[in-house]
């Protein structure tokens, strides 16, 4: 079997990564990516960046992507500037937008990677929490998308890359809020795409699985033995690592994709074909949320 590439489970860069890459890949480009500095976004950042990009990140926390610009940085060369916004909030990505396009004059590709997410039965999650979801998740991504193509993607072309899930392909349990906001964002992808294609925009999603060492595994797994057996009913019988996921990113947002819009590419190992949808989960998760 095929060695996956290196990674590593907290938000530091990659140890030994130079004979993989090709600075002329992503050269003199500008990524802006939501949820940059954490987890799949920090790693997707640090790829663009080995490949000659320039990256702006950006989350809520200003010291979380001041830390991971600094990181970043110094271990590509390249620049990044870091900028706090909230996704749901539109006058702070008009505003992160413009001092990006101050900053390098030109944005090429947006990355949208923020989202927030729990287990929680359907019956047990409250109104607001869905809406929260929803509202970080896919209003986020629209918000985003939006602004990008007024403030330049309409007149220059642009790539877009919205990370999804395949959470919502068999109703995965304990994930209708997850499962139905990136279901909305793989559609939100095929509109766009047929919209805003004439312009020269390309607009893709990528659906990651079980991914090693992020926040999102951290909180969505169960116990190691769980997470052993789960492993074994995934076709490459591994979970994958957040530098498979970036090189998927990387793909998209390439001229390597140049004729590739509207589609899902699925960095899964082929899990969602097997993955238990576990109902004995979903028992479990009543009962103890009874004893509460
Ligand atoms: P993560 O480290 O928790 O990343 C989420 C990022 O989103 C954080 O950097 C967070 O930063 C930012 N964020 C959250 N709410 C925000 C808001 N309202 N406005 C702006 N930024 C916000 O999680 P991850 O596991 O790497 O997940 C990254 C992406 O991959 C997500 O889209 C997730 O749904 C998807 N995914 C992950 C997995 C997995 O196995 N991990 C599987 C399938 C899909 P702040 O707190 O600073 O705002």
């Amino acid at each position: 079997m095929a060695q996956p590439p290196p990674d590593v489970s907290e938000d530091e860069c990659l140890p030994e990564y130079r004979h993989h890459f090709c600075p002329d890949l992503l050269r003199d480009k500008v990524a802006f990516i939501t949820g940059g500095g954490s987890g799949i976004g920090f790693r997707i950042a640090e790829i663009f960046m080995r490949h000659g990009c320039h990256t702006v990140i950006a989350s809520r926390s200003l010291p979380r992507v001041s830390k991971a610009a600094r990181k970043l940085a110094a271990a590509t060369g390249q620049r990044c500037l870091p900028l706090s916004l909230d996704v749901r909030a539109l006058p702070a990505i008009t505003a992160a937008v413009d001092q990006a396009l101050r900053e390098f004059g030109k944005i090429d590709i947006l990355v949208n990677c923020a989202a927030g997410n729990f287990l929680c039965p359907a019956s047990a999650l409250s109104f607001n929490a869905f809406k929260t979801v929803m509202d970080i998740d896919t209003l986020g991504t629209f918000n985003a998308s939006r602004v990008l193509y007024e403030k330049f993607f309409r007149d220059h072309g642009g790539v877009i890359v919205n990370i999804t899930a395949t959470l919502g392909i068999r109703g995965q349990v304990l994930q209708v809020h997850a499962g139905s906001a990136k279901a909305a964002v793989d559609a939100m992808t095929r509109h766009l795409a047929v919209e805003w294609g004439p312009q020269n925009i390309r607009v893709n999603s990528l659906a990651p699985g079980p991914i090693s060492g992020t926040e999102g595994f951290r909180r969505l797994v169960g116990s190691q033995a769980s997470v052993s057996t789960k492993t074994l009913a995934i076709p490459l019988q591994r979970l994958g690592n957040k530098t498979e996921v970036a090189h998927g990113a990387l793909f998209l947002a390439s001229p390597l994709a140049s004729y590739v819009t509207g589609a899902v590419l699925v960095v899964d190992g082929g899990a969602w074909l097997t993955f238990p949808n576990d109902l004995k989960l979903l028992a479990d998760f009543a009962s103890f949320s009874a004893k509460l």
